[in-house]
């Protein structure tokens, strides 16, 4: 049977690689995004050429109503949701904390910890089994972050990092019993625009050479995990927490 996945933040990056991964394998794929439409629609576009089908959802998962649309969109057109890759997540300039105002810290807290929670929550009521739904799978979009702190650099956004994997390690207690697994990936340095979008773009390239592996992770690379986490492969895992940084 079909399954159907909503994937937060899916129009790009790992998040878009994860997309085209699930599509090979015949998956209906909901591409959120917050404001690139013609990203979304070439990572739809992506999908299907890939053999599964898509659809592009605006909203913004640091908004309770556009993410209760989010999945009432996905689950009138495909019927079901069987999954959620909660990957949407931003950075903002590298700054010490003495130096960052009040709005950026709460707009990082918004998208990537209230958004996460919430989409988590609505992906809860609609796949527990305890609350009428048949089960599922939630994937976690970390980083290597939570546990390096990223000094000088945002420790905004590594706090951030480190109530997602909290997140990830009480959900999956709460849901194992109610037929949802619960895990997260922690991406290293990996090359998408995200790094651009922090004011380094070469970041990835720079930083990775400096890992074990010497060089910087792939989007793809990251979306093989996600993927084998939404697998009926790891079956037995939940409560993980999945370094893909390169030894980092
Ligand atoms: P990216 O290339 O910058 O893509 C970010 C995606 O998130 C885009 O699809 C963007 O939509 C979407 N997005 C941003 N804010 C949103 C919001 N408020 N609501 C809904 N969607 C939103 O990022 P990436 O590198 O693929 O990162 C994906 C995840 O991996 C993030 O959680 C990030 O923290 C994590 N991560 C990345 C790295 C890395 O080195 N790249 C390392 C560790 C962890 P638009 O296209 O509309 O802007």
């Amino acid at each position: 049977m079909t399954k159907t996945v909503l994937i937060t933040g899916g129009s790009r990056g790992i998040g878009r690689a994860t997309a085209r991964l699930l599509g090979a394998l015949g998956w209906s794929v909901g591409v959120n995004y917050a404001n690139n439409r013609a990203a979304a629609e070439a990572t739809a576009a992506e999908v299907e050429r890939a053999g599964g089908h898509a659809l592009p959802i605006a909203g913004d998962v640091a908004s309770e109503t556009d993410v209760i649309a989010l999945f009432d969109t996905l689950q009138q057109a495909y019927g079901r949701i069987d999954a959620l890759v909660n990957n949407a997540g931003i950075v903002a300039p590298s700054s010490q904390l003495a130096d960052m105002d009040l709005a950026r810290l709460k707009r990082m807290f918004d998208v990537n910890v209230l958004g996460a929670y919430l989409c988590a929550r609505e992906a809860a009521r609609r796949m527990s089994t305890a609350r009428g739904g048949a089960g599922g799978v939630i994937v976690n979009v970390s980083s290597a972050a939570a546990r390096l702190g990223s000094p000088n650099e945002y420790v905004d956004y590594a706090g951030s990092k480190g109530a997602v994997d909290t997140l990830t390690l009480g959900l999956a207690k709460e849901l194992g019993p109610q037929g949802v697994r619960v895990n997260a990936v922690r991406p290293g340095l990996i090359d998408t625009e995200i790094h651009a979008s922090g004011g380094k773009p070469e970041r990835a390239a720079q930083l990775g050479a400096a890992t074990p592996l010497g060089r910087p992770g792939s989007a793809d690379e990251v979306a093989q995990s996600i993927v084998w986490l939404l697998s009926d492969a790891a079956s037995y895992v939940t409560g993980a927490l999945l370094d893909v940084a390169g030894g980092r």
